[in-house]
């Protein structure tokens, strides 16, 4: 028996009045949302994070994927995230043939530039200017509603970050090519330079608020609300780090990883589920606006979606907060930045 979330939906993407309940369908459950900074957004506290479109966390079915972004829009999911870098430009093909035929007007949609594979980047003007080109045509669409420079921690020389990119990144705005504009990465110290150095509408901070690692919340949060910056938060499964399965180039450092493996079995020995754990508390936190879990599955939006229907579990999530107390906060090198945090 399917749960009210996966029953009953409606969209929340740019057309409001739009309903997608299935034939039948008379009572109404609308997916929460939350305002996005200053941006007048508002966009479903889950967001569909498409790395896994391009093959990021292992192989994946296309028809599978496909059909569900087509359920994700359908329940409600109105914010989705790609870039060039996933699966080196299949991710973005991926998605943009799942969005054609009429569904990416019904939603936000947001990719990036700056990052093409995983040691090649540029982030000098005329390549981001190039690169909207080239994602507007993948993505089969003629605008995006948001556009951003992708993991700035890996441009070694910041003032092109902060004078050059960020110029183009205006330019391309001014231009109508996208709605808003921001920056991404993990150092939230580089994060929260950006804020205070550009003007920028929005950001994605990854792997900093999860059972793993708050600190988003503390280092981020407050700056970001005074710059009326929107802070979009991703990877709460820690990238697939709380997850049965989780990827061999995860950067994280050894004792991290053991430590989740030690709170999956936990959960696991409880009849629990630490990825649907992990959710649920990420749910919780009302300064989060979104976040973006990776999906390519239907089993897998259908799990995250149930973690809409309850609070976590108190006793579940003390016992995983002891066995992850050891290693609580502890990062990994990322690019260039070499500041704490
Ligand atoms: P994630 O923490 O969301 O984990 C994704 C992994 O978890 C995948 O293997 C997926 O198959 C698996 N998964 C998803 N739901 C599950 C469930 N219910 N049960 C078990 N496993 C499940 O990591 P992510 O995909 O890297 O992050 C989410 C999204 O955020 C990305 O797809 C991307 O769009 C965005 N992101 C952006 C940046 C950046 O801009 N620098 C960095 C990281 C992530």
């Amino acid at each position: 028996m399917m749960n009210s979330i996966l029953m009953v939906h409606e969209a929340v993407g740019n057309d409001p009045s739009a309903s997608y309940l299935p034939d039948g369908e008379s009572e109404k459950m609308t997916m929460p949302s939350r305002m996005l900074g200053n941006t007048g957004l508002k966009v479903s506290v889950l967001g569909f994070g498409a790395a896994p479109l391009g093959g990021v966390y292992g192989p994946f079915n296309e028809k599978e994927a496909t059909d569900t972004v087509h359920k994700a829009i359908d329940l409600g999911i109105n914010l989705f995230d790609t870039s060039p870098y996933y699966g080196v430009r299949l991710g973005e093909e991926v998605l943009g043939r799942a969005l054609s035929g009429g569904w990416r007007q019904k939603i936000l949609l947001a990719t990036k530039c700056g990052r093409i594979d995983k040691a090649e980047f540029n982030f000098r003007a005329p390549f981001i200017i190039q690169s909207m080109e080239d994602s507007l045509r993948r993505l089969q669409t003629d605008y995006f509603d948001i556009f951003q420079a992708h993991d700035i921690e890996f441009e070694s020389n910041l003032d092109i970050v902060f004078t050059e990119t960020y110029e183009a990144l205006q330019k391309l705005k001014q231009q109508g090519k996208c709605r808003f504009i921001g920056m991404t990465g993990y150092p939230l110290g580089l994060l929260e330079r950006a804020i205070e150095t550009c003007q920028l509408d929005v950001c994605i901070s990854y792997c900093h608020c999860t059972l793993l690692d708050q600190s988003m919340l503390s280092k981020l949060v407050p700056v970001a609300k005074r710059r009326g910056t929107g802070i979009m938060n991703a990877s709460p499964l820690a990238m697939g780090l709380l997850t049965k399965s989780p990827p061999e180039w995860h950067p994280a450092p050894e004792e991290v990883k053991q430590a989740a493996r030690k709170a999956v079995e936990y959960c696991a020995s409880r009849g629990g589920d630490l990825s649907l754990l992990a959710l649920q508390w990420v749910l919780q936190q009302e300064e989060v606006a979104t976040t973006f879990v990776g999906m390519s599955r239907m089993s897998e939006l259908e799990n995250n979606l149930r973690a809409l229907e309850a609070k976590p579990d108190p006793e579940l999530l003390a016992g995983v907060k002891e066995i992850l107390k050891p290693v609580q906060g502890k990062c990994w090198p990322s690019g260039h930045w070499k500041a704490e945090g």
